[in-house]
Formats: C-alpha cells, structure tokens, sequence
C-alpha cells in the first residue's frame, strides 16, 4: 500500500503513509500503525485530535449557518471577538484563516497607523531567526536565513536584530520606524524565548519612542505556554498581537487584535472572504472555553513542569543539551546534530516529534495531555535516541 499523489503539488517530504484518524494524542495511518503524536499539526491541535467539543461546535454550526458574507455580522464572530477582547486587554478583532495571513494584516495595520499618526513612517523591526509565515511580506519580516535570497525582490521595510539585544533595538529605531514586531519565544528557530526582562523592556522603549509593539502569538497563543497569551508572563501588553495555530483547534482560523487607538483600517483596507466565519469561529468559540476552564491552564504549566524534568534525566542519559521553553512548547538539544535522525527513528517507533533544525527537537504535544502519554512519550523517545545512538557509532 504505498502512499504517493502525483497530483499533489511537491512542496515537502511526506513518508510513505496516509493518516486515516486521530483521537487525543493519537494519530492513525492506513496501515493501522498508531502515533503518538507530539506535534499535534504543529501545535495546532491544542485539545488534542478530535476532541467531542470541536466536533459538536462544527456540527451543530453546520446545521445553523456555514456562511453569509464577512459583510454580514454572525453570532460566533461577535462571541469570539468579545473572548478574545476580554481575555486580551485588547479590544478589535480581525479574524482571518492563517498565521501568515494575520500577520499580513498586522502589517498593513502598522502601515496605516504610521502614514495616518507618524508621518508616513513604515518600517518594522523584526528578529533574525523570526518566523512570521509565508505570504511574501509575512517572509519579508521573517529572519530566517534560508529564506535570504528567495522570491527576491522582498517587500521593503523590515530591518532585522538578534533577539534579547534591547540596544540592538534602541540604535534601529530611526524617523521611519513605526513597530517593531517578534515573537515571544520563537518557535522555528528552536523555542529560543524573549526573555521577560526583555519584553518589559521593550514595551517601555517603544512606548517611549512612539512605536507600535507587535507580537507574533501563533505559535504561543491559545495556553501554549501556560498562560493564556504568553505576553502575560511578561505583565506587559502589547499594541496589536496574532493568533492562529491553537486558536482554531484544528480548522483553520487565526486573528489580527489592536488596541482601540491603533485599529485605525478604513472601510475597504482590509477583509478577507472567510474573515470570521461562523464554521471555524464557532469551533474558536469552543477552543476558548476549554482553554480559559479553572485548572486548564495550570495543568498546562505543570504537565510541562513534569515533561521537562523528564526529559532533563533523558538528556543526562544520552549527554545531550539544554531542555528549554514553558508549558508545552519545549526543546531539546541536540549537540550531535542529528535530531531529523531521531525525528524519524521516532516516527517508525510510532512517535511523532519535530527536528526544527539540525540540533533542535520539538515537543507541541496536545494542551490536555495526560501524565501516561508523557511517561510514554520518554519511553519511545529513550528508545529511538538508543537506536539513533548505535546507527550513528
Ligand atoms: C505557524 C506560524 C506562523 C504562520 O502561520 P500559518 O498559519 O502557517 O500561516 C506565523 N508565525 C508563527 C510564530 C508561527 O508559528
């Protein structure tokens, strides 16, 4: 049974399966092998595979209303908006269908700020190693350095520093700077957090300086890291933030949210097809009301807590490096540069992990994982760094 659509258009590796089912942390192929899946579609499925609740948030929405026109208001729409409204601090809400999309309108919204109340300035400081998605401006603001030369000529106006460097920051900000926009751990770059005394420093100097502050909370969004917005950690709160990923649980549904003084579109600058539909913002509604339960979140910072000390006794095991990150966006380092080796030895053990870069894995398990999954999430990750260990002497 081999695995293969020569219809699809090739834009990265797949292994020689096909998912059939998931449920919680379980992932299903056609061969009826089970995954215990650590990277739930990027840390999209923050309530697992299928959970009940997204599954009758989508039902009962089909049976109401899939859609009538983001020109229209809809009782979803409006529900989600005011959660996110409420649990932000903030107080507009743009929905839109991905990260990338939303960072887009973050953009344009910085831009429109900037040409309305900063003398037309335009440009945004983002991070090296940043990852903002893969429309061409989102790339445009992403620091990674694969991307350096590609799809060239790049949308101007984004000037790049190193992370956690307030000085690097202070000395870019020049007449044209309108924001300055990064996420507060980075993902892709190997879970590499802003430090907190970085973010508050942040805050005061772009407020000081009459710059906007962006986060990227796509990835760290939605209880990722413990709190419900990881600015939160921080105490600071930002002039416009994002969110996809976890937002929608699975379907695909992000968000562009700003300060009453900074949402400044006019009528026509910005919208989108699908912009707060009431299928996928029906399931955000859902999301949202697990996620901010009494104890949901506190167990997401002590199952991380747990999965952490865990993985330190592996990586004193094996002699490999740091275990970093909060909640349940965690990394570990892999000094011998082989994590993809792991990566896959792990998938044919049924384990699904994420090799970001060379020396990095990644665990995204689900938000409600269980204390059993995770004992046996290091009892395959043991395994797979044993046997990745003898192929590689
Ligand atoms: C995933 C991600 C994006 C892009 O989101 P898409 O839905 O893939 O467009 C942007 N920023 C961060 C921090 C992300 O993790």
């Amino acid at each position: 049974m081999n695995s293969y659509c020569d219809a699809l258009m090739e834009v990265t590796v797949r292994p020689n399966v096909t998912m059939m089912s998931g449920h919680g942390s379980w992932l299903i192929d056609n061969h009826g092998q089970r995954y215990l899946d650590f990277v739930q579609g990027w840390a999209v499925n923050c309530l697992g595979h299928t959970p009940a609740v997204i599954a009758d948030a989508i039902a009962a929405q089909a049976r109401t209303l899939i859609s009538c026109s983001p020109a229209f208001y809809n009782a979803p729409m409006m529900q989600l908006a005011e959660q996110i409204a409420l649990h932000s601090g903030l107080h507009k809400v743009f929905f839109a269908c991905s990260g990338a999309e939303a960072n887009e309108g973050a953009i344009k919204l910085a831009r429109k700020f900037g040409s309305l109340h900063r003398n037309g300035a335009f440009e945004i400081i983002t991070l090296e190693n940043s990852f903002h998605g893969r429309t061409l401006a989102a790339m445009s603001a992403s620091g990674k350095p694969q991307w350096q030369d590609l799809f060239e000529p790049k949308v101007p106006g984004f000037r790049k520093v190193p992370i956690n460097d307030i000085d690097a920051i202070a000395a870019a900000i020049n007449a044209n700077t309108v924001a300055v926009m990064l996420e507060p751990v980075q993902g892709e770059a190997g879970v590499v957090a802003a430090d907190i005394n970085y973010l508050q420093a942040l805050r005061e100097l772009t407020r000081a300086r009459g710059v906007l502050l962006i986060l990227d909370e796509i990835q760290t969004g939605v209880g990722r890291t413990g709190s419900l917005f990881a600015y939160q950690r921080a105490g600071i709160v930002p002039d416009i933030f994002t969110l996809g990923k976890g937002l929608g649980g699975g379907v695909p549904l992000a968000a562009l949210v700003a300060h009453a003084d900074v949402s400044c579109f006019d009528h026509g600058d910005q919208g989108g097809t699908f912009s707060g539909n009431p299928l996928t913002t029906a399931v955000g509604c859902a999301v949202m009301n697990e996620v901010t339960q009494p104890e949901f979140l506190n167990n997401v910072h002590t199952s991380g807590i747990y999965f952490r000390e865990q993985l330190t006794a592996l990586s004193k095991q094996f002699a490999l490096g740091a275990v970093r990150g909060d909640g349940l966006l965690i990394a570990l380092e892999i000094p011998a540069n082989n994590a993809s080796a792991i990566a896959a030895r792990a998938f044919d053990l049924g384990f699904l992990i994420n090799a970001t870069r060379p020396n990095i894995l990644r665990f995204m398990p689900a938000l409600n994982v269980t204390r059993e999954e995770i004992d046996q999430a290091v009892e395959l990750l043991q395994a797979a760094l044993a046997t990745a260990e003898l192929s590689a002497a």
